[in-house]
């Protein structure tokens, strides 16, 4: 049984999570299956302990590998958001703000690497962090130039028209880069048998 605090896979009779005491189930739903439990032969119960310890022990290792690694993951997003960033929007934005946006597109993209570490990695959760660290400073900078130039949204003005293809190619490729990352980190534990 997952934690849904932590992923820690507990035994399914646990009432809080080994790990982080996280409350996973209710005392009675936890006593029915211990009432299951009994009824099994014990060869299958042996069977079922070995599946939880293997599961925990790998879980483990994955905790570690991710705590080890929250540095390099952190730099990886930070440069793939930067790169993108700099392809897409950061080079358009005049004088000093270029900068400012190169240092926001920085640390937004960090911000997603470290998140998807805690996370425990995920193609979604990486899709979904990466394509969020890159499209939250675009919009700022969209929004900003606007006001510089005295453009106007509502009725199709210039900034708008040369932020919407970009971000659409952009999002496209952190989208997809992010996927891959996150599946990465997931792969990692599956190397590692799970
Ligand atoms: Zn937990």
């Amino acid at each position: 049984m997952l934690c849904k605090e932590c992923a820690f896979p507990n035994e399914p009779t646990q009432i809080y999570c080994k790990k982080c005491g996280h409350p996973i189930q209710s005392v009675e739903s936890a006593e029915k299956t211990r009432q299951d439990w009994e009824k099994l032969p014990e060869h299958a119960r042996k069977e079922f302990q070995q599946k939880y310890q293997k599961d925990q022990a790998s879980s483990e290792r994955h905790k570690v590998f991710l705590e080890n690694n929250i540095r390099k993951h952190i730099i990886i997003a930070g440069v793939i958001n930067i790169i993108v960033g700099l392809i897409v929007y950061v080079k358009d934005t005049p004088g000093i703000w270029f900068f400012v946006y190169f240092l926001l597109t920085a640390i937004t993209g960090c911000l997603a690497g470290w998140l998807l570490n805690k996370r425990g990695g995920g193609a979604l959760s990486g899709a979904f962090l990466i394509w969020g660290a890159y499209v939250i400073p675009i919009t700022i900078q969209m929004i900003h130039i606007n006001c510089l130039i005295g453009g106007d949204m509502r009725s199709g003005g210039l900034a708008f028209g040369l932020f919407l293809f970009p971000t659409l190619y952009g999002s496209i490729f952190t989208v997809g880069t992010g996927y891959f990352f996150g599946m990465q980190l997931d792969f990692d534990r599956f190397n590692r048998g799970l």
